[in-house]
């Protein structure tokens, strides 16, 4: 078959997308350093819209053990409906709408963590926008990049998102209870998973009954 692909420089804003990249990296490391300091512990989730990324956070404030104090920053286009879901269990929800940008980036989580008292919160879970591309080429500072993705998005989710996966420290397969209705294998996603990226994590889960839900708490050792 013929396959046409750009040839090197024929991308119209490679230049600015480059300096934009390394200037998001600065960002983030900036912004791992303010963390560091107020020794919170942050993960970043990722996954298309639909796939559970807020069912699972709801699951993973629930699961954690009492004492530690949770903080969310929910990204979406214009809406606060997950924010306002996952208000229940958290000591702090900062909701920030991206307009038409389908990621979250470095700066616009440096400008979250000035409106978060960073002093009353040990973990923070960062929600993305629900997109598989390009919040891979956006690292945030968080300390886990964590991809959730489920069975009902069919059968091709990871080998045509290789680079989100590449990046991914956790691997989340949601929903393994409808497998056999959709004829999609969780056992055969991790399996491309695992061909992308040979030191993931990956958890098979069911976010409404919680399974699995413990053993992403232990991925993430917090303590
Ligand atoms: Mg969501
Ligand atoms: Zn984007």
């Amino acid at each position: 078959m013929k396959i046409i692909q750009p040839r090197e420089g024929e991308t119209f804003d490679i230049e600015l997308e480059e300096s934009l990249l390394s200037k998001n990296r600065e960002l983030a490391d900036n912004n791992r350093k303010i963390l560091d300091e107020n020794e919170i512990i942050a993960i970043d989730v990722m996954g298309s819209i639909g796939s559970g990324k807020t069912s699972l956070i709801k699951n993973l404030i629930k699961g954690l053990k009492a004492g530690h104090r949770i903080g969310v920053i929910a990204g979406d286009l214009t809406t606060e409906i997950d924010a306002e879901r996952l208000r229940e269990g958290s000591t702090q929800v900062l909701q920030v709408n991206t307009g038409k940008e389908c990621h979250l980036d470095a700066n616009l989580i440096k400008r979250a963590l000035e409106n978060i008292k960073l002093k009353e919160i040990d973990i923070l879970f960062i929600e993305n926008v629900g997109n598989l591309i390009c919040p891979a080429e956006f690292p945030l500072g968080a300390h886990k990049r964590l991809v959730v993705i489920s069975v009902t998005e069919g059968p091709y989710m990871v080998v045509k998102h290789p680079f989100i996966f590449r990046e991914a420290d956790i691997v989340v397969i949601n929903k393994i209870d409808l497998q056999v209705q959709m004829g999609v294998s969780a056992a055969k996603l991790k399996e491309d998973v695992l061909k992308i990226n040979k030191k993931a994590k990956v958890v098979l889960t069911n976010c409404v009954t919680g399974e699995g839900v413990k053993e992403i708490i232990k991925c993430m050792n917090f303590q």
